[in-house]
């Protein structure tokens, strides 16, 4: 056999030239301890905060983890699956993304969890983007000045503590005052306004959120509407990044130029949550044994809901926050934190809400700090008399108690007062549209239902809605389309009528 010394080059020369070296350079780490909920992983340099980490597990399959805390040595990071399976030695992986979850059209109508998988036994969702769950809020030169009204359909909360679209609006109260019944009244309200709705249930019940679906479901609000929910039996890190994931899903519709409400039902439990795994991590803890940056918490939260300028697409994203005080104690630290960084608070009270007034509105010291300038100029007419007779009202109230003569006007007043407190009084699930609720604030400011018994008022402004639908439809229409109010004439003597009628029937 003869060899060819310039063949075997050339085969050899080929090969040096095709040669591909492909190395993967995976940054992997060790666990060090596990435990918790909480990992230390030893070896990954170069990782970010936020970064998803992939854990091999004993089972075979992986879980993920959040990096937290980025020391010298190792890296702390809160577990977004079951640790038990996680031992000590195994490796972990750097995914190179932050947290994200699924986004788009798809996910309405959807109860999902924290990273957003479904869970309401309704089948995978086809979503095709997906975004990462923390986000720098939109700037200054992006924003608009809040202008259109987001009517909660709630008598007491859309004339003396408006809202308006792009808004931050505390809702705040003890245990139950029917804290989570307005902001499901303020979604079931928005079925013909255009709004996706998102509801994120922090530290619930199950069945307390199961509940919810299911008066959404029924009003037929969920068509417009995502629930994400981390329920109290979840891990503490899911519960933490469940209204970023609400806020997240939100934020998709919001570029699309839509609007979007968000309620966080609540942040107390968020900062609980928050809490736990922060002394998990070892950090620091603080006032109330809360970590130093409770406050960054809430307000990289809240600072993400806004109105978008027209150049930016228009759209909105309102956000309903919810915090549960304990014995109305308002200026604990969570409760000042938030009412620090939203637009204005709606007070609800216990002693209101046992009285049989509800919703359980303190409107002496509610406020709302820009709602009012997208206020529908009806309302806005009606309400600042309302504001000052209530006000009046209360203060004549506690002083009448200790003497019984007291004269005509000062009667009248309270009389007058009794009925505003009447009229604002609303069933759970029933909203209100505006122009109703235009007539009968100018109904009852303008002494029209002074001969009406208080016992008959809930009556009374059901038939005063049917008469004025029926026989005065224009009344009602120029509400409706221009936001003015009508005819201070004709809108008089279609109330003489109705109350003399009504009058007749008591
Ligand atoms: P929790 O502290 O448990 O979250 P909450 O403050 O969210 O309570 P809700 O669950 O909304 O309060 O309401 C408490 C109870 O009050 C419920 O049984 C609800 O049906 C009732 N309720 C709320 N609003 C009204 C209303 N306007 N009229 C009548 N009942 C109401
Ligand atoms: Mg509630």
């Amino acid at each position: 056999m003869t060899l060819r010394p310039d063949e075997i080059t050339t085969i050899i020369k080929q090969q040096i030239e095709n040669y591909n070296s492909k190395i993967e350079l995976d940054d992997i780490g060790t666990v060090i301890t596990v435990g918790d909920g909480i990992a230390g992983v030893h070896g990954l340099e170069k990782c970010m905060s936020g970064e998803l980490l992939e854990f091999e597990t004993a089972a075979g399959d992986n879980v993920y983890g959040m990096a937290l805390n980025l020391e010298q040595e190792f890296v702390g990071t809160v577990m977004l699956g079951s640790d038990a399976n996680v031992k000590e030695g195994a490796t972990v992986k750097r995914t190179g993304k932050v947290v994200s979850v699924p986004v788009g059209e798809e996910m309405l109508g959807r109860v999902v969890n924290a990273l957003g998988a479904p869970i309401d036994g309704k089948g995978p969702i086809e979503a095709h983007e997906s975004l990462p769950i923390e986000k720098i809020a939109p700037g200054i030169i992006t924003r608009k000045s809040v202008h259109k009204p987001l009517q909660t359909g709630i008598k007491a909360i859309d004339s003396m503590i408006p809202i308006g679209r792009g808004q931050r609006e505390l809702i705040i109260g003890d245990r139950q005052t029917g804290k989570t019944s307005i902001a499901i009244d303020t979604i079931i309200n928005q079925h013909d306004k255009d709004v996706i709705c998102i509801y994120v249930a922090i530290g619930q019940k199950r069945s307390t959120v199961a509940n919810i679906v299911d008066i959404l479901t029924k009003s037929g609000a969920m068509r417009y509407t995502v629930v994400v929910s981390a329920s109290a039996s979840e891990l503490a890190p899911l519960q933490y990044i469940s209204p970023y994931t609400g806020c997240t899903i939100g934020e998709y519709f919001l570029n699309k130029g839509k609007d979007v409400l968000c309620v966080y039902d609540d942040l107390s439990k968020h900062a609980v949550a928050y809490r736990a795994l922060s002394l998990l991590l070892k950090r620091p803890p603080g006032r109330e044994a809360y970590p130093g940056d409770v406050f960054y918490l809430h307000s990289r939260l809240l600072e993400r809901a806004c109105c978008l300028n027209e150049n930016y697409g228009g759209g909105s994203l309102t956000a309903l926050p919810i915090i549960e005080t304990q014995a109305g104690d308002i200026a604990a630290y969570i409760p000042t934190n938030v009412i620090s960084i939203t637009d204005g608070q709606i007070f609800l009270e216990t002693d209101l809400f046992n009285a049989g007034v509800r919703p359980a509105v303190n409107p002496g010291i509610s406020v709302s700090r820009v709602g009012s300038a997208a206020q529908v100029s009806a309302m806005k007419k009606v309400s600042g008399s309302l504001k000052l007779s209530y006000s009046q009202y209360r203060e004549l109230q506690s002083f009448s108690q200790f003497g019984s003569d007291l004269d005509e006007h000062t009667k009248q007043q309270l009389a007058t007062g009794e009925r505003i407190v009447e009229i604002l009084k609303q069933n759970k699930s029933e909203p209100v549209s505006v122009p109703n609720q235009v007539i009968i604030i100018y109904a009852v400011i303008n002494n029209f239902l002074k001969n009406i018994p208080v016992e008959r008022i809930s009556d009374f402004e059901k038939e005063l809605y049917d008469f004025m639908n029926s026989s005065q439809p224009d009344i009602i229409e120029t509400i409706k389309n221009t936001g003015a109010l009508p005819d201070k004439a004709k809108l008089d003597e279609a109330l003489d009528v109705f109350v003399n009628k009504y009058l007749r029937t008591v």
